[in-house]
């Protein structure tokens, strides 16, 4: 059954109300947040655990586990801190944005909660350079919980001290990476760190760190309102809770909007997005977790569960849950070429696979879409894919061999029937297009 409106957590997704506090405690925000934190903070992280809670940013790893790998007693010199990741650059991936223009005041919450559970001393909000509106957003929401005395000294009367702070990015991809968010909030060049030591032992400045995602610290308050059970109430086991979906592409209707989480792609689409554009028969291909997971076939996509195992059951993942859906009019190999060049685009240099093999596998993708190749160089591409995959410090180089892997495996026909009509009208169209 789909998600009811009473069982929403962001009741104003679509910015129908105002974002600012009065409104946010009409919808129930920052409601005795002071009785939250009285549970005390082992008591708030059992309840996360207890809900299912996993991480909304892509791993899907527990949120309430992860929170309880933060020092319980933290040395004065070296703080907790609680860092959320705000970078959204997953192409497809929407859903942060709808919260922090139309609900800020959730996540703000959020931040408190959290942060008093982890004993962190403040929070940083890492947002995406180009969200702009966003970021004023959220600057002046903050402006409002620190006059109303939410935040800071003694926040919600709670004897607690806990500072916000938001700082915008400027623009990089790899910035959404956990550790190169930790380099450039401390105003260096934003690359990945070498893992160990993690973040939870040396994070920001050298002290203990968890960095999670705005959809994940959002949601806190609310499952600490109305229980664990009750968010555990939603999806299938390992997968619970509502979510945030991003449909965009050859729906009719795409949007944002929370479901509950192992929802078919069927019902998804037909619910929300008013079917495929042009019918179901009309379905090519789905990337269902943002432009870093391999793409699914139509038949396999129809009736697969949106969640962490249903889709990893078809060979994909959750990702986001920024679903791309692409009809029978999209030049697959062009989209996936066209991924190739965004992650050869964004690599930061700092690993030799990742930055030789990007432009490498960028390069051999344009060939295929034009066709300008041997059939031999697909198997070699997939060989080189190997070779990325897993030998790179972080998970950009994963991110850029994953797409290609699902364009061979499902698509290999395609890929064929262009080198058979190399030389033919394929590059001259696709020239004209872009
Ligand atoms: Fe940088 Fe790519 Fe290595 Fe990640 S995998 S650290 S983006 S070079």
């Amino acid at each position: 059954m789909s998600l009811q409106d009473k069982d929403r957590i962001f009741t104003n997704l679509y910015g129908y109300q105002s974002w600012r506090l009065d409104a946010a405690r009409a919808r129930g925000d920052w409601d005795n947040t002071k009785a939250l934190l009285e549970l005390g903070n082992d008591k708030i992280i059992d309840v996360v655990k207890a809900s299912g809670l996993r991480g909304r940013g892509g791993a899907g790893f527990p949120t309430g586990t992860k929170w309880s790998f933060m020092p319980k007693e933290p040395r004065p010199d070296r703080p907790n801190f609680l860092v959320i990741n705000a970078d959204e650059s997953e192409p497809g991936s929407c859903k942060d944005r709808e919260i922090i223009r139309h609900d800020p005041h959730k996540l703000i919450e959020g931040a408190l909660v959290a942060g008093f559970a982890m004993r962190a001393r403040a929070a940083y909000i890492y947002i995406r350079g180009e969200y702009i509106r966003e970021a004023e957003t959220l600057f002046a929401a903050v402006a409002e919980a620190y006059a109303a005395g939410l935040v800071g000294k003694n926040a919600c009367g709670s004897g607690y001290d806990f500072d916000v702070f938001v700082h915008r990015g400027a623009g990089a991809y790899i910035c959404g990476e956990e550790t190169a968010m930790l380099e450039s909030l401390e105003g260096k060049k934003g690359q990945p760190r070498l893992k160990p030591p993690f973040p939870a032992g040396a994070g920001l400045y050298g002290c203990p760190t968890t960095v999670n995602n705005v959809e994940s610290i959002a949601v806190a308050p609310t499952i600490l309102r109305r229980g664990a059970e009750w968010f555990a109430s939603f999806g299938a086991e390992n997968n619970r809770g509502t979510k945030l979906f991003q449909i965009s592409g050859h729906v009719n209707t795409p949007c944002v909007v929370e479901e509950a989480m192992s929802i078919s792609f069927r019902e998804l689409i037909e619910r929300h997005c008013g079917g495929i554009r042009g019918g179901w028969d009309n379905l090519l291909a789905v990337i269902p977790g943002g432009s870093s997971v391999p793409l699914v076939p139509a038949a396999q996509i129809m009736d697969c569960a949106m969640d962490f195992d249903g889709l990893k059951a078809v060979g994909s993942g959750l990702g986001t849950a920024a679903i791309i859906v692409m009809d029978k009019s999209t030049d697959v190999v062009r989209a996936i070429s066209r991924l190739s060049y965004f992650y050869k685009h964004e690599s930061c240099g700092q690993c030799t696979p990742c930055r030789e093999g990007t432009g490498w596998m960028w390069r051999v993708m344009e060939r295929l879409r034009t066709g300008d190749a041997e059939v031999s160089d697909i198997d070699m591409l997939q060989q080189v894919t190997k070779q990325v995959e897993g030998h790179s410090i972080c998970a950009l180089g994963d991110a850029a061999a994953w797409p290609i892997q699902g364009l061979i495996r499902h698509f290999r026909p395609e890929l064929e029937r262009r080198i058979h009509e190399r030389g033919g009208s394929l590059a001259p169209m696709q020239e004209a297009a872009e």
